[in-house]
């Protein structure tokens, strides 16, 4: 079966499903254990997602965001140059939420696509 990129309409993640392709546009399940929202397919989120990127949900609230990581063995610059963020040992960074992934973008002079949605 196919992936397709989907976005909660509650708590708002990205994340792909497998979905039979008659079943593609059909609203399915948040992924997201904690949240009981239905997620819609989002273009945007399959292109983004096909990139490689995505977020993993650590709480309600907080999310590892590949797309903004850095590579492991530039940690410890990284941790130095941004004191305020939270990296794993991955390089991932730790996102608290929209607002804050947003200013994690901008410090690090990402444009940040779709941030009024
Ligand atoms: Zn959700």
């Amino acid at each position: 079966m196919p992936t397709y990129g989907y976005r909660c309409e509650k708590c708002d993640l990205v994340f792909r499903d497998l979905v039979t392709i008659s079943k593609r546009n059909d609203p399915v399940d948040c992924e997201n254990e904690d949240c009981d929202g239905k997620a819609n397919r989002d273009k945007d989120a399959e292109l983004a997602l096909s990139g490689g990127s995505h977020h993993k949900w650590i709480t309600e609230n907080e999310r590892w965001s590949m797309s903004m990581g850095v590579p492991q063995a530039s940690l410890a610059e990284y941790r130095k140059k941004f004191p305020n963020s939270t990296y794993n040992d991955k390089g991932d960074l730790l996102i608290k939420s929209r607002k804050d992934k947003l200013r994690q973008a901008k410090e690090r002079g990402f444009v940040e696509l779709n941030d009024n949605r």
